[in-house]
């Protein structure tokens, strides 16, 4: 079976209807055993130091994998720099499949875009609804671990970021995630409570050092909402809908707006007193900070991550003192 790599989540049900593998190339870069590797090789490539190491990641994760049949590149609601990524690699001899979500959020225009993703992989809507009702049943348990996490405190947030994170490929085959995140289910169930203090929401593109969720543990808070990730599992209306309404919902590609929403509901839904922007380091949605910091009332720190390695020593004792702030607040 062939593979198709990506960039960011897209309607991944139209892949598997078309019988084959997605792979999230994000997920490829991070989970490398050696991503500075991939950012210096792609920076003899020519990739500029000051740009985002996610794209860097990608292209080298991309360059390295060998096998992948094509890609499909998000072009609008995504990121400039995807782009000219897509330049580069159209350039290196890589198909492209082209995928849009219109910034105006408009119902048409995104279903004329998931019809031609469906077009172009040979597949009818009624095959990517069967696949949907399947993976939706994967989601479902996916958002029950998210409620270990933030109702019954059994799950990490490291855990409730990756599970959810991955939800954008589930690993290349949604039978098997399925049946990993059962058994984590069944072990998390009889676990002790997490009892610190302090519960943090997480907001912004997935951080590129993931060592930041047991940082925190570690000194008396926990994250119990990742934003992002969560929408990459469609949980906030996705399921039992069809395929054209569930990607509308999805908010990460859309407004700033459209995502504050989602965020001030969970704030309240998850009982937080304090949320972590993250930002990423030469992305322009670092601008976006100043929008969240105004339109949101619980406290934020935003924080900058760059290359993968840990987490720095200022960054640590920002997050330290945030947390102390929020505990006296308690
Ligand atoms: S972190 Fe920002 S600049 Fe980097 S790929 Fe994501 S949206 Fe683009």
């Amino acid at each position: 079976m062939g593979r198709i790599g990506f960039t960011t989540t897209i309607p991944v049900e139209i892949i598997y209807a078309a019988g084959k593998v997605p792979v999230d190339l994000n997920n490829v870069f991070v989970t490398h055993p050696n991503p500075e590797e991939l950012l210096c090789q792609a920076e003899k490539r020519g990739f500029p130091r000051n740009s985002c190491a996610w794209i860097k990641g990608i292209y080298s994760a991309l360059m390295g994998l060998g096998d992948v049949d094509c890609i499909i590149g998000v072009v609008e609601g995504d990121c400039s720099n995807t782009r000219a990524l897509l330049e580069v690699l159209e350039l290196e001899g890589i198909d492209y499949v082209p995928f849009s979500y219109p910034r105006t959020r408009n119902e048409k225009r995104l279903k004329e875009e998931i019809d031609s993703l469906m077009r172009a992989f040979g597949v009818d809507y009624k095959r990517v609804m069967e696949i949907k009702g399947e993976i939706d049943m994967v989601r479902r348990k996916v958002q029950y671990l998210d409620e270990l996490t933030y109702k019954y405190n059994k799950v990490s947030g490291f855990e409730n970021h990756l599970w959810q994170v991955s939800c954008s490929d589930f690993e290349g085959d949604y039978r098997e995630y399925g049946a990993k995140v059962d058994a984590l289910t069944v072990e998390a169930e009889k676990r002790a409570e997490f009892t610190q203090p302090v519960r943090l929401g997480y907001v912004g593109v997935p951080p590129v050092f993931p060592e930041i969720y047991q940082f925190v543990e570690e000194h008396g808070a926990r994250i119990v909402f990742n934003e992002v990730q969560r929408q990459f599992t469609l949980a906030p209306g996705g399921f039992d809908r069809d395929i054209y309404q569930a990607y509308r919902d999805f908010t990460y590609p859309y407004s700033l707006e459209d995502r504050l929403q989602d965020i001030r509901a969970e704030i309240s839904n998850r009982g937080i007193d304090g949320i972590i922007h993250y930002t990423q380091a030469f992305c322009f949605r670092g601008i976006e900070d100043i929008v969240v910091k105004e339109r949101i009332d619980t406290p934020v720190l935003m924080i900058e991550g760059d290359r993968p390695g840990g987490l720095d020593a200022r960054t640590k004792l920002r997050i330290e003192s945030f947390i102390e702030m929020l505990h006296d607040l308690k």
